[in-house]
């Protein structure tokens, strides 16, 4: 091993990347330019991918919302993670706004209900979804859901019928 001493610090690293470890994801524009990259998921709402991980049952995308009111009620198997890049959102179930700027965990167990407010034009939201987002009514009775497996379907589909091409969303799978 040689020392690690100032005279290697801008060194790269010498050795190759495991034979077995998936590639990189760069997405230079991660807020598209072209508007086929945003997948509608119902009216005025749109999701983009960004890293889809089928080994791992999780998705990193943007969802974008255009409309007011309430988006989807739903129950989280595993943890969320997200980040408001613009606009703002809440939940009817907790007192606390996503905010632009805000980074926010949403728990595992958590059912909650997503609603966007009249006064925002438009909200982006960075989430890395684990497991599945089973959407519920208020008793909590299942009325569907999304994984990995369903988003990358919608991508799919998305993307053939817009010219894209179905194989587009294949630089996100992981
Ligand atoms: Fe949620």
């Amino acid at each position: 091993m040689p020392a690690n001493n100032d005279d290697n610090k801008r060194m790269p690293y010498q050795y190759p990347r495991p034979e077995d470890a998936p590639l990189d994801i760069i997405v230079p524009q991660a807020i598209p330019d072209d508007e086929r990259v945003w997948v509608p998921q119902s009216e005025g709402v749109d999701f983009r991918p960004l890293c889809l991980h089928v080994s791992q049952g999780y998705w990193v995308s943007l969802l974008r919302v255009r409309k007011s009111g309430v988006l989807s009620r739903h129950r989280h198997s595993s943890p969320v993670h997200g980040m408001v890049l613009k606009g703002r959102w809440r939940y009817l179930e907790h007192e606390w706004v996503a905010t632009e700027g805000s980074y926010v965990y949403e728990p595992p167990g958590e059912t909650h209900t997503l609603v966007v407010d009249d006064d925002v034009d438009e909200m982006i939201t960075l989430f890395q979804v684990n497991g599945v987002m089973n959407y519920v009514d208020p008793w909590g009775n299942l009325t569907g859901f999304d994984d990995v497996f369903t988003k990358i379907d919608m991508c799919r589909k998305h993307y053939e019928a817009c010219g894209l091409g179905r194989e587009y969303v294949d630089q996100f799978i992981r």
